[in-house]
């Protein structure tokens, strides 16, 4: 949040981010895809909700959604998207552009997505504030600040390399620093880690917790990595195939599972396994096509409790704790629907 902002910041009592209902397709010649259904959550303010879910579940499809990012061939179909109150899905294109670096900024997996490879970091972190008041000496001053704070050594010599004289991981502390030289209210991650050894994404994730609480930005963050997940978000979304199947605090998702396939996730994460084995496993099945329309529930082909009317019929919804909610007819008996 910055000093010099006179926007209504969004009220505590109120997620910074609400989705509802988002149904999303992607037409392709085969026929149409679709990515995201029915899906719903809240981002709330100051906080880190981590999306978790096997390759082709939606994860960044629901990422790029929310930035406005999405390609041609892409198409929502249905719900709706609250950012500080205002539907982002409403907005005029003008309207969109001036949130992008000002209250919503993204970390892509590839730090060239977001870097200009003809131009100097000076310059590029200088037009990212074009929103931000401050001559350009101060502008400048921020920009070796941050630097400083991500890591890069002699940042006053730095900011006039190019982006391919770092290396992958000095680059991807280079784009954390773009994003948060902002001040963002929400900053989208999308495996900003997946392409870094283990040593660095270490370092990579505490430096995104200290700048997130330093900052007390929200952080939207995907990631296969169930550790790093566990290290940095305060709440948990499972997708798959396109469904959110289970969501509830970090403690609530890591320790008390119940959806069949957020146990299975678990149960293959290699941080979890005590025994040593050259072979990781993986859950029995492949993703099921998005083509076309499902009825029943859409784990139904890979889960062993799958019954006749999980073929038949899709699960509601359940809470079942003051966060937890889990998609699954097993639960049907422990709480109230809640959609
Ligand atoms: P990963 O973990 O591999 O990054 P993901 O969870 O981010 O996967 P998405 O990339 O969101 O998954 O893809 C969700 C589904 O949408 C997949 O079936 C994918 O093939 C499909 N999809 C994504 N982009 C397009 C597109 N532009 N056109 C058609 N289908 C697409
Ligand atoms: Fe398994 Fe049925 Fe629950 Fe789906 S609804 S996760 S198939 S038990
Ligand atoms: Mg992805």
């Amino acid at each position: 949040m910055t000093h010099d902002d006179p926007r209504p910041q969004p009220s505590s009592s109120r997620p910074l981010l609400e989705i509802r209902d988002l149904n999303l397709d992607f037409g392709t010649p085969r026929g149409r895809i679709h990515a995201l259904r029915n899906v719903s959550l809240d981002v709330p303010g100051g906080q880190v909700v981590g999306i978790v879910g096997e390759s082709g579940s939606g994860k960044s499809t629901l990422a790029y959604t929310v930035m406005g990012l999405l390609p041609e061939n892409a198409q929502v179909t249905a719900g709706s998207i609250l950012f500080e109150r205002r539907d982002l899905l409403n907005m005029t294109a003008h309207e969109r552009r001036g949130l992008l670096g000002d209250r919503l900024a993204m970390i892509f997996q590839d730090p060239m997505t977001a870097l200009n490879p003809v131009r100097t970091i000076e310059s590029q972190m200088i037009e990212i504030q074009h929103h931000k008041h401050g001559s350009r000496s101060e502008k400048r001053a921020r920009i070796i600040g941050m630097l400083q704070r991500v890591g890069i050594p002699d940042p006053q010599d730095r900011i006039r390399a190019y982006p391919h004289q770092f290396s992958g991981g000095m680059r991807q502390r280079i784009c954390i620093a773009m994003a948060l030289l902002v001040k963002p209210a929400l900053l989208i991650a999308d495996e900003p880690t997946t392409a870094l050894d283990a040593t660095l994404e270490v370092q990579i994730i505490h430096l995104l917790k200290n700048l997130q609480s330093e900052i007390g930005c929200s952080v939207l963050f995907v990631s296969h990595h169930l550790g790093a997940v566990a290290e940095l978000c305060d709440h948990v979304v499972v997708m798959y195939a396109g469904e959110i199947v289970e969501k509830g605090n970090v403690r609530e998702i890591f320790h008390n599972p119940r959806h069949p396939y957020t146990r299975a996730l678990l149960e293959c994460d290699p941080g979890r396994i005590r025994q040593r084995t050259r072979v990781l496993p993986t859950i029995p099945g492949e993703v099921p096509s998005l083509l076309g329309s499902n009825n029943g529930c859409i784990f139904r082909l890979r889960c062993p409790h799958a019954s006749v009317r999980c073929a038949q019929e899709s699960p509601l919804e359940y809470r079942i704790g003051t966060e937890q909610a889990v998609r699954c007819h097993l639960l049907e008996h422990e709480r109230m629907a809640s959609v």
